[in-house]
């Protein structure tokens, strides 16, 4: 949404404010808790005997509620191991039972409080220590955990869909964390989109008069409307093209550098055009540029850095507007009276002037 939209997505989409802040306090607990249950394992035990005190006694507590820490303890089985039990038993044991405690109490805001008012209640040589950190973050990260689950199960959920809903709500917020923070990281600089930032137009019975296998600059002669449109999307910041098939080369009837020739004339009556591209085969070389072939879009497009989602193809019969299909690019159809019934027919966008070609570009709706 921030890269199609930029910043200011939400306004345009008419989103809500979304769930980010509580998203990214669970979050921030989970990562504390975790954090200093790591330091408290790294630290030397019990420093001081207030600390080793509750330690203990902390870890006969989780002795008694984990049979697999247990065993571990007692494997282990030395003088400081009940500390380093304490570490695993304050990282995750009680801070989970405590959230598991409210999951069955919990009916409302002064309950939840109240159930985390105990949660904070520490024992007193944990304050203040990792371990103690520890322990809060869990509780933290257990409370609205459940708090989230809680608002997002609603009554008359079968148990299967509860459990679902119960595991999806640990993993939303991290996850919901993290994809805010990759879009700022990629996106944060997107603009708002606002309609193809490049616009390829046919040449001949689009922008000039066409005049068959024309090598003379002399008999470049524009369409009603074409400089005016151009400079209307060059206003808007829109970058020009052509794509043009001139067969005429491999016909013999023209040179390259006829078309050259030809095409800065048009440039001399139209303005500046961006990126030309014209194909010199014919239809039966097999070329991959020549429309209703995409090529010379694809190279149009490469060299101007924009992707087919940002180009809209403007030209006056079928092949013009399936070669943008084929590119995956927005084809308009413009027709003269040389264009065939069928191929207006089976357009996706017709518009009836150059300047109403524009209009739908720089409006950015489609309509037929
Ligand atoms: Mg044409
Ligand atoms: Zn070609």
């Amino acid at each position: 949404m921030r890269r199609l939209h930029g910043p200011s997505w939400r306004a345009r989409a008419d989103e809500g404010p979304g769930r980010l802040r509580e998203h990214a306090l669970t979050t921030t607990a989970a990562l504390t808790s975790v954090a200093a249950a790591v330091l408290h394992r790294a630290r030397p035990p019990a420093h001081s005997p207030a600390r080793r005190g509750s330690a203990t006694r902390l870890g006969e507590a989780t002795r008694r509620n984990s049979a697999p820490q247990r065993r571990g303890a007692t494997r282990r089985g030395s003088a400081t191991r009940p500390a380093w039990t304490i570490g695993r038993g304050s990282t995750a044991r009680p801070a989970w039972t405590i959230g598991r405690g409210s999951t069955a109490r919990l009916g409302s805001g002064s309950r939840l409080r109240s159930v985390a008012g105990r949660g904070w209640a520490l024992p007193g040589g944990l304050r203040g220590t990792p371990g103690g950190v520890a322990l809060a973050g869990g509780a933290v990260w257990g409370l609205l955990t459940v708090r989230f689950a809680v608002q997002r199960i609603r009554p008359g959920r079968t148990a299967g869909e509860i459990a679902k809903m119960a595991v999806t709500s640990a993993v939303i917020p991290p996850a919901a964390v993290r994809h805010r923070i990759r879009g700022v990281v990629l996106h944060g600089r997107a603009r708002p989109w606002a309609g193809p930032r490049v616009v390829l137009f046919d040449r001949d019975d689009t922008l000039i008069r066409d005049v068959p296998y024309n090598g003379d600059p002399a008999l470049v002669e524009p369409m009603p409307g074409a400089r005016r449109a151009l400079d209307r999307l060059r206003r808007h910041g829109v970058r020009i093209g052509v794509v043009s098939n001139q067969s005429g080369v491999a016909k013999g009837r023209i040179t390259a550098g006829d078309v050259r020739r030809v095409n800065a004339r048009v440039e001399e009556l139209l303005g500046r055009i961006d990126v030309w591209e014209f194909c010199p085969h014919d239809g039966g070389d097999g070329c991959g540029c020549r429309k209703p072939a995409p090529g010379m879009i694809e190279r149009a497009a490469r060299r101007l850095g924009a992707l087919p989602s940002d180009i809209a193809v403007i030209g006056d019969i079928g092949r013009d507007v399936e070669a943008a299909a084929a590119a995956g690019a927005r084809g308009i159809l413009v027709p003269t009276a040389r264009t065939l019934p069928a191929e207006i027919a089976v357009a996706v966008e017709t518009a009836p002037t150059l300047r109403a070609a524009v209009d739908l570009v720089l409006g950015g709706r489609r309509r037929r």
